[in-house]
């Protein structure tokens, strides 16, 4: 079947709740793609900050393919193999002790407001449910996270929605001290906000939070869904502040492109899932935790995360130089390979210019032009994309 019949029998059978470019992505390899017209693409959107190793990473591919022909999936009523190492790497290599296995960011997430509610519930008296979570924010589209999200157009027309969450300006300490009340029991942050348009809060916001936790025994929790894995330069971008949470949410990047979701905590907190609290029966499952292991031995082998500082650092740099020449973009943000440029007007129609010459870049927030390349793409590749958008923006 031709491409035209194809992407007609896909919009006449698939939900609609993707509004989608006229691509078929068939094939990919390090930082490019191809479609079914054989036409190339360099990948600045990496599935959404999931591909962070690029594409097809033979590690992870060799890891999949060696899992897939011993053992796929069993029950989390057994132990199994891959997700013992897993969880003993993320507990060597975060602040965290356990870790809860699911498929997605917003389970994760779901994950972490029933802990937080339980552990509240388990420690103090009194209707002490309230989380505290930002404006802008994303944390996912199940009723509880769009509850928890910041934005009112993922809420609209599914009310009611759960009680217990309140929202406060993103970067605002004081906004959330004053949103403090008897029933409040955790505060929910994006380290850096990602959907709601690359926000990247002061020095000291976090060191703040945890703060301000720990004076009203609140627990923090960072929804690292997007930031995680390598994407702003450190392992996890609360690592930039030096500053733990007590549980932190893990999805996207964590298995290289495989489903899998994943809430950690610390000892202390995570005693309050006990056996028949929580569960998910592809949580953890053996393909997607070897494809994780695969990921994270990666990252810590093959110096992606210097790459990821060294380009990032250049491609803020080269955008920053954009910025110089064009009046119309009025910020250039983020941190590592996790970069957005604020344009006063519209960037759709610069996402699709870009990708007529080969170039996958994403908009978010209606005017924010965002960068999530994989985490291995080279300053070659930068120069490529910075002059692309340099010669659409001359035309402005
Ligand atoms: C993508 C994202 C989610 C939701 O993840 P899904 O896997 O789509 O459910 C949650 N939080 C953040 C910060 C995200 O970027």
């Amino acid at each position: 079947m031709d491409t035209q019949k194809l992407m007609e029998l896909s919009n006449k059978t698939i939900a609609t709740t993707y509004g989608r470019y006229p691509l078929i992505l068939v094939r990919g390899e390090g930082s490019r793609v191809w479609d079914s017209d054989g036409k190339m693409y360099h990948d600045f959107v990496s599935g959404l900050a999931v591909n962070n190793l690029g594409h097809c990473h033979p590690r992870v591919v060799e890891a999949i393919r060696r899992q897939a022909g011993t053992l796929l999936h069993v029950s989390n009523l057994y132990h199994i193999l891959p997700q013992i190492e897993l969880s003993n790497m993320l507990a060597t290599l975060s602040f965290a002790d356990r870790s809860f296995y699911c498929n997605s960011g917003a389970e994760a997430n779901e994950a972490a407001i029933k802990l937080a509610r339980k552990y509240s519930r388990d420690h103090f008296p009194g209707e002490r449910y309230e989380i505290i979570t930002m404006e802008q924010s994303f944390h996912g589209r199940t009723l509880a996270t769009i509850t928890a999200t910041g934005q009112e157009k993922y809420k609209k027309g599914f009310e009611p929605l759960l009680q217990g969450f309140v929202h406060v300006p993103f970067n605002d300490l004081q906004a959330v001290e004053a949103a403090i009340t008897e029933r409040t029991c955790a505060v929910l942050v994006e380290p850096i906000q990602g959907e709601g348009g690359v926000n990247v809060p002061d020095p000291g916001y976090l060191r703040g939070l945890r703060e301000i936790c720990d004076r009203h025994k609140l627990l923090l929790i960072y929804d690292e869904v997007q930031t995680g894995i390598g994407r702003t330069g450190k392992l996890f971008a609360y690592e930039h502040e030096e500053v733990p949470p007590d549980i932190m949410t893990l999805a996207k990047s964590l298995a290289g492109g495989v489903p899998i979701g994943a809430m950690l905590a610390t000892e202390e907190v995570a005693q309050s899932f006990v056996p028949g609290t929580h569960a998910s029966t592809f949580g953890g499952n053996p393909l997607a935790t070897a494809a994780a292991v695969a990921t994270l031995q990666a990252i810590q082998e093959e110096q992606i995360l210097e790459n990821c500082q060294q380009v990032g650092a250049y491609f803020l740099e080269r955008l920053q130089g954009l910025q110089q020449r064009y009046g119309f973009i009025k910020e250039v943000r983020g941190k590592g390979l996790m970069l957005g440029i604020e344009l006063d007007r519209p960037g759709g129609k610069f996402v699709t210019a870009c990708m007529e010459q080969g170039f996958l870049i994403n908009c978010t927030m209606d005017k924010v032009l965002r960068f999530l390349p994989p985490l291995i793409i080279s300053r070659e590749e930068v120069d490529k994309l910075v002059e692309v958008l340099d010669s659409l923006f001359a035309k402005e």
